[in-house]
Protein backbone atom coordinates (compact mmCIF):
# COMPACT_ATOMS: atom_id res chain seq x y z
CA UNK A 1 0.00 0.00 0.00
CA UNK A 2 1.06 3.33 -0.68
CA UNK A 3 -0.37 7.15 -1.85
CA UNK A 4 -0.16 7.96 -5.37
CA UNK A 5 -0.43 11.58 -6.38
CA UNK A 6 -2.60 12.38 -9.37
CA UNK A 7 -2.88 14.54 -12.46
CA UNK A 8 -4.36 17.47 -10.65
CA UNK A 9 -0.41 17.78 -9.45
CA UNK A 10 0.44 18.34 -13.18
CA UNK A 11 -1.30 21.88 -12.93
CA UNK A 12 -0.37 22.63 -9.74
CA UNK A 13 3.15 21.41 -8.80
CA UNK A 14 2.66 23.10 -5.15
CA UNK A 15 5.26 20.96 -3.45
CA UNK A 16 3.64 21.42 0.31
CA UNK A 17 3.85 17.23 0.36
CA UNK A 18 7.41 17.39 0.19
CA UNK A 19 7.95 19.27 3.41
CA UNK A 20 5.20 17.24 5.40
CA UNK A 21 6.99 13.57 4.27
CA UNK A 22 8.29 12.55 7.44
CA UNK A 23 10.73 9.56 5.06
CA UNK A 24 11.02 12.42 2.37
CA UNK A 25 9.89 9.70 -0.34
CA UNK A 26 8.23 12.56 -2.82
CA UNK A 27 10.44 13.86 -5.31
CA UNK A 28 9.51 16.31 -8.29
CA UNK A 29 9.35 14.88 -11.58
CA UNK A 30 9.08 16.32 -15.12
CA UNK A 31 5.39 17.01 -15.16
CA UNK A 32 4.06 16.45 -11.20
CA UNK A 33 5.57 14.85 -8.04
CA UNK A 34 5.97 11.27 -7.34
CA UNK A 35 6.08 8.96 -4.05
CA UNK A 36 8.55 6.13 -3.93
CA UNK A 37 5.73 3.35 -3.37
CA UNK A 38 8.47 1.17 -1.91
CA UNK A 39 9.34 3.98 1.07
CA UNK A 40 5.51 5.71 1.86
CA UNK A 41 4.65 4.18 5.32
CA UNK A 42 0.81 5.45 4.50
CA UNK A 43 1.08 8.06 7.18
CA UNK A 44 -1.37 10.65 5.13
CA UNK A 45 0.55 13.56 5.91
CA UNK A 46 0.91 14.89 2.79
CA UNK A 47 -3.03 14.12 1.56
CA UNK A 48 -4.00 17.16 4.02
CA UNK A 49 -1.28 19.61 2.77
CA UNK A 50 -2.20 19.27 -1.14
CA UNK A 51 -4.18 22.12 -2.27
CA UNK A 52 -5.20 20.47 -4.94
CA UNK A 53 -5.88 16.84 -3.22
CA UNK A 54 -4.15 15.02 -5.94
CA UNK A 55 -2.76 12.79 -3.68
CA UNK A 56 -5.08 9.42 -3.19
CA UNK A 57 -4.31 5.59 -1.55
CA UNK A 58 -3.40 3.49 -4.48
CA UNK A 59 -6.33 1.50 -3.92
CA UNK A 60 -9.13 3.98 -4.39
CA UNK A 61 -7.66 5.08 -7.67
CA UNK A 62 -10.25 5.34 -10.26
CA UNK A 63 -10.25 3.62 -13.24
CA UNK A 64 -7.48 5.13 -15.55
CA UNK A 65 -5.58 6.43 -12.73
CA UNK A 66 -3.39 3.44 -12.12
CA UNK A 67 -1.11 4.75 -14.53
CA UNK A 68 0.36 6.92 -11.84
CA UNK A 69 1.48 4.42 -9.88
CA UNK A 70 3.07 2.60 -12.73
CA UNK A 71 4.89 6.11 -13.42
CA UNK A 72 5.88 6.29 -9.95
CA UNK A 73 7.47 2.98 -9.85
CA UNK A 74 9.65 3.45 -12.86
CA UNK A 75 10.24 7.06 -12.04
CA UNK A 76 11.89 5.62 -8.90
CA UNK A 77 13.38 2.79 -10.50
CA UNK A 78 15.71 4.90 -12.89
FE1 LIG B 1 5.10 10.60 2.72
FE2 LIG B 1 3.18 9.88 4.46
FE3 LIG B 1 2.50 10.90 2.06
FE4 LIG B 1 3.59 8.45 2.19
S1 LIG B 1 1.59 9.10 3.03
S2 LIG B 1 4.14 10.08 0.74
S3 LIG B 1 5.00 8.70 3.92
S4 LIG B 1 3.59 11.98 3.71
Amino acid sequence: MAFVITSPCQTEKAAECVEVCPVDCIEEGKDQFYIDPDVCINCGACVSACPVAAIVEDFDLMPGEEKYLKEAEEFFKS
